[in-house]
């Protein structure tokens, strides 16, 4: 029972320090979850990842991608079984590097709101 609770403690500590507030944020109503991030096909996790403000994820800004599991610096993102989940490119109105994730290519489950 303690040790949950600590458990649990920690993991809220450790999640509000990885959680941004910037100017992106701020553009997005100034809240944010943390997801985490599976591939739909095998359910390899790709990556923890904040995501700013509502709506679904159409992609995925690579300074959002805490932790990830795979290489970020190819032009494809794959999961660790290399099913390809999306292609990089740069979000012109904030020119900042992103992959466009493919429809129903990523399952997320909400780890933290804040
Ligand atoms: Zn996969």
């Amino acid at each position: 029972m303690h040790l949950m609770k600590n458990f649990i403690l920690i993991k809220k500590t450790m999640s509000k320090k990885i959680l941004k507030n910037d100017k992106y944020k701020k553009a997005r109503g100034g809240y944010s979850r943390l997801l985490q991030i599976c591939c739909e096909k095998c359910g390899e996790e790709i990556c923890l990842y904040q995501k700013d403000g509502p709506g679904v994820i159409k992609r995925m800004y690579i300074d959002r991608m805490i932790e990830p599991k795979v290489s970020v610096s190819n032009k494809n993102l794959e999961c660790p079984n290399s099913h390809t989940l999306g292609v990089k490119y740069i979000y012109d109105k904030e020119n900042r590097p992103a992959f466009r994730i493919f429809v129903a290519a990523i399952t997320k489950k909400i780890i933290r709101t804040g």
